[in-house]
């Protein structure tokens, strides 16, 4: 039966390469069609581990076949250890940039490097240029140039020093080693010319394809595992036998051997050599430890029928974990086998390692995986790195240039060997287990119907970016969500509409044809569109080449002339196919469209439906599914059900959720409230959102509370990323009178980034202020004043929120009856070299432009040296727990505005300018103390004018920023005798920091990334 089919797709092959032919002819006129060339490499490389320095020491010779049309001058070498050889690297810059200190603050002695590097190239030395940018790569220079059809045979010694494994993927943990990107390596020289790069994390690689034979020299007592086949060793092979664990004995030992950390054994002093070959492959990595266990098992793939011996190394720790780990290898290599085409090598293996390079690491015939303590994620995993074995092991495509074509491919097949194995398990349950479901009330939603839930995240926010970009240009969040689980959805789109098993078919045919080379996107678009016998822009320019978005919209149904009509709308910018599903109670009735533009009444097979759907099987990367159901009939057919749920959610299209949660609020004048808050800030961002937040004051027993809508609008190409609209209000009680109302009109402009990896951001924030209340005065008649006040304010933010030396400045101005003023501030961190810790510097500067000077009668709106007490904040921007109190504890909280001087003085009051340094520097050890010191000059109306005031002190700073205690220590002589004056105790002058406008949860959600 599969020689019949092999029959088959030796057809479809046959004639598909003769369309490709054809095709790149008529494209490509008058270029004659360059034929497909790939250079050819045979590494022999002995290499010996010396565990105590952590080091190796090894030579190594490339034979390096020339099958290009070109006859080469150079070759260019990655020399990845390197990367980890100091902080100017592109590893430990993309680290940084991602959010990592790790590397940046690492010790010397953690670090890795390369050296002794002697480049021969057939016996006589040649010279090595480095890379002007990175030491990681450069190129060799040819004496003689390499001619078409010829070969040499480059050769060099050298030694790594192997960096610590908390940083990536080549490293060691005490005497665990993970032996991975650890020789001088050619890059790839193709049609497109030389493919030099530096090694990242968030990156990865393109190899050229040959043989490996690699001679592993370490202390007897290691386990190596290693790429490739074992040569005949039998004292080698002996150990092995004693190392490995019967599968039936396993759960009897467990826990008591493998239960708990037992110590590392010593190096024994006599040394073996043990020599691993393989082929068809175009990198190796070997890892040792000298306590793994092993499990030996072995899978019949589906369509040869041949053996394939698998092994798992494991640590004690992960023991519970690992005993299934065999028949995960095997699960993956036969239905990857079966879905692509069988696994082309002996042995495929998987080891549980030290790892900071994500979950697992692939590479030939061997992965790496890290430590999950699940033994579904752990299955998950294990599918995936083995299934590298064809997208990239097999598939060598340009993983660094084209990450889509390995991770986003594999991601598919793993999503779907997921499935097979786990059919009620969603995208909540990887991310959330046990409790996510619950939490988000999803358990009730079909398995299928959340598998696009991370790239509508991300799109719905405007963050979303095309696959048609490079690794590192991508940010940590959209590596993830786009690379991986976008491009699965997409394969997951066309495997639908074309039908799983024709999509099948023309996965094999791409295995077939591309096995063992490096095949390009417009290669892979080529064989689809062949196969598929017609062009498919909306595939690969739309989908797969930018971040025009697919969303169907379902906009009602008609009976006429005896058929059946569906309305839909394309309401986004890829006209892809669409499918249209009707419902009658469970039974379901689903037809493909092709796709188009604008509004189509598109006809469908005639029945009596409850309701109609676009997209229900969520196989359509669909960008807002809210719109993509109708009922046809009753009420809130296209809403849904309005429903209230707790917490919050994803909007799904049968449901309208309102989501509740309870809300609980004090100050001293409204005492303790009680209420909630009803929301529709869910999971993903919809155009428009509210919060109403009613609470019931105990004290005055009215009503008080807050409520917000915002509007945000999506503009694509624009210079604004977000837009965000809002009208907010409030209303608490004050301390004589009994309310006051605030009202907030404004908008957000959120400038569109330089591009998406970057931490640096601006915004522009435009909003006129409405507030009615009672001005501050020591007394119950104020009760009977009732001041309205309107402000109008601008504010540009620009911060570059880095994860090593963060910074901000903000520019500011305000305008109200009385004054208009000026103001920037700008936050500065020097980070020390130890996570969280760091000398933070602030510098303010403040002028009024004009000023009625009547600040007695109208709003306080003076500068000030001292950061701003309850009463002082005329916008009402800050919440305080005694707004009013000029006495007692809640009179001593504080915001850190305007001079920011911890210590509460009433000098440096101005209409005039003012200008103030802060300082705050963190101290060693794990008690949350730092110091602070401000400086700080101004003018006033009073011509009490004074150069120089300063107080320095102690900060308690239980959560940086937002929750901090200041002890002043010192104050200067002026300030002082103002304090004197008022017979204010040490313990009055001691201020905080509690800033509860930070642990809003809406607040928190929507600036969320991870
Ligand atoms: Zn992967």
């Amino acid at each position: 039966m599969f020689q019949m089919r092999n029959c088959v797709i030796c057809l479809i092959a046959f004639f598909s390469n003769f369309a490709i032919a054809q095709t790149d002819q008529i494209r490509n006129p008058s270029k004659p069609k360059q034929a497909y060339f790939q250079q050819e490499v045979h590494y022999t490389i002995n290499v010996a581990l010396d565990d105590i320095n952590h080091m190796l020491q090894a030579d190594e010779s490339i034979r390096y076949i020339n099958h290009s049309p070109d006859t080469l001058t150079e070759i260019w070498f990655h020399l990845w250890p390197n990367g980890y050889k100091n902080t100017e690297t592109a590893f430990a810059k993309q680290e940084l940039l991602n959010g990592s200190t790790k590397f940046q603050f690492a010790n010397e002695n953690e670090r890795g490097f390369i050296d002794s590097i002697n480049f021969q190239v057939d016996g006589v030395s040649v010279s090595f240029i480095e890379d002007k940018n990175n030491i990681d790569f450069g190129k060799i220079i040819l004496k003689k140039p390499l001619a078409p059809g010829a070969e040499i045979t480059i050769s060099t010694p050298f030694r790594v020093k192997i960096p610590s494994s908390k940083f990536s993927r080549l490293g060691h943990s005490g005497q665990q080693y993970q032996l991975c990107q650890w020789y001088p390596k050619p890059a790839v020289y193709d049609a497109k010319g030389w493919h030099a790069f530096p090694y990242l994390n968030q990156g990865e690689f393109y190899s050229e394809f040959g043989t490996f034979k690699v001679s592993i020299t370490t202390p007897e007592n290691y386990v190596i595992a290693a790429s490739g086949d074992m040569e005949a060793n039998p004292d080698e092979q002996k150990r092995i036998d004693e190392n490995c664990v019967k599968t039936d004995s396993l759960k009897k030992e467990a826990p008591l051997k493998f239960g708990f950390n037992l110590p590392t054994p010593a190096s024994s002093s006599t040394l073996k050599t043990v020599t691993y070959t393989l082929s068809d492959v175009h990198d190796f990595a070997w890892f040792a430890d000298k306590k793994y266990h092993i499990l030996k098992s072995s899978v019949v793939l589906p369509k040869s029928g041949r053996t394939v011996e698998t092994y798992c190394y494991f640590a004690d720790k992960d023991a519970n974990d690992w005993f299934a780990a065999p028949q995960y290898v095997n699960d993956a290599v036969f239905n990857y086998s079966k879905w692509l085409g069988d696994y082309p090598y002996k042995v495929c293996k998987a080891v549980d390692g030290a790892l900071s390079a994500g979950a697992g690491m692939e590479y030939p015939t061997i992965t790496i995986i890290a430590s999950q303590g699940d033994p579904i994620a752990l299955d998950e995993v294990i599918a995936h790195e083995v299934g590298h074995n064809w997208f990239y092991g097999i598939l060598g495509s340009n993983e660094r240039d084209y990450p889509w074509m390995d991770e986003g491919s594999n991601s598919y097949y793993e999503e779907r060997y997921m499935h097979l194995k786990y059919p009620n398990r969603n995208e909540i349950d990887a991310m959330v287990p046990r409790v996510g479901n619950t939490l988000l009330h999803t358990s009730d939603f079909a398995p299928n119907a959340l598998r696009n839930l991370f790239y509508q995240f991300v799109a719905r926010r405007n963050e979303d970016q095309s696959l048609a970009l490079n690794s590192d240009q991508y940010s940590s969040m959209n590596y993830g969500a786009i690379v991986y689980k976008k491009t699965s959805n997409i394969y997951n789109y066309l495997a639908e509409f074309m039908g799983q098993d024709a999509f099948d078919e023309m996965m094999h045919l791409y295995y077939e044809n591309w096995k063992f080379k490096h095949p390009q996107p417009e290669d892979f678009r080529l064989l689809v569109e062949n196969f598929n016998g017609k062009s498919m822009p909306w595939l690969f320019d739309g989908l797969l080449g930018s971040i025009n978005r697919v969303d169907y919209k379902i906009c009602g149904f008609s009976k006429n002339n005896s058929k059946n009509y569906v309305s839909v709308r394309n309401a986004g910018q890829i006209n892809g196919p669409v499918s249209v599903s009707g419902f009658k109670g469970d039974s379901v009735l689903t037809k493909w469209y092709d796709g188009f533009e604008g509004k189509k009444q598109l006809i469908f097979p005639l029945g009596d439906f409850d309701r109609y759907s676009v997209n229900a099987t969520g196989a359509i990367p669909d960008f807002n599914p809210k719109n993509d159901e109708m009922h046809t009939s009753g009420i809130l057919r296209k809403t849904g059900k309005i429903k209230l749920q707790v917490g919050t959610g994803i909007d799904y299209p049968r449901v309208t959720p309102i989501y509740v949660l309870p809300a609980i609020g004090y100050n001293m004048y409204n005492g303790l409230m009680l209420g909630g808050v009803l929301h529709n800030v869910g999971i993903l961002r919809k155009h428009f959102e509210y919060q109403i937040m009613p609470l019931y004051s105990f004290n005055n027993k009215e009503l008080a509370g807050a409520t917000q809508f915002d509007y945000f609008i999506r503009p694509v190409n624009s210079c604004f990323r977000n837009v965000t609209l809002t009208a907010s209000a409030e209303r608490f009680a004050l301390r004589y009178s009994p309310n006051y109302n605030r009202i907030v009109l404004g908008g957000t402009f959120d400038f569109e980034k330089r591009n998406e990896s970057t931490k640096k951001s601006s915004s522009l924030n435009i909003r006129h202020i409405f507030i009615q209340s009672t001005p501050y005065l020591t007394s119950p008649e104020a009760e009977s004043i009732t001041q309205e006040n309107n402000y109008n304010q601008i504010t540009f933010n620009h911060k570059n929120s880095r994860a090593s030396n963060p910074y901000s400045i903000k520019v500011d101005a305000q305008q109200g009856s009385t004054f208009a003023k000026v103001s920037a501030t700008w936050n500065y961190r020097i980070s020390y070299k130890q996570r969280n810790k760091g000398l933070d510097i602030r510098f303010f500067a403040g002028t009024f432009l004009w000023t009625s000077n009547d600040y007695n009668n109208g709003p306080d709106v003076r500068f000030r040296l001292s950061g701003q007490t309850g009463y002082q904040d005329y916008l009402f921007s800050d919440i305080y727990i005694g707004r009013q109190e000029n006495s007692g504890l809640w009179s001593q909280q504080m915001t850190n505005t305007d001079g920011g001087f911890k210590v509460f003085s009433y000098r440096g009051q101005t209409t005039k300018y003012l200008a103030t340094l802060n300082f705050k520097t963190s101290l060693p050890g794990r008690l949350p103390l730092k110091l602070y010191a401000d400086l700080g000059t101004y003018e006033n109306e009073e011509k009490d004018r004074e150069i120089f005031n300063y107080n320095a002190g102690l900060i308690v700073s239980f959560i940086p920023d937002n929750f901090e205690v200041y002890i002043p220590l010192v104050v200067s002589k002026q300030i002082q005798s103002t304090l004197n004056l008022n017979t204010i105790s040490f313990s009055e002058r001691i201020r905080f920091v509690l800033n509860i406008n930070a642990f809003n949860p809406a607040r928190i959600f929507r600036t969320l990334d991870f």
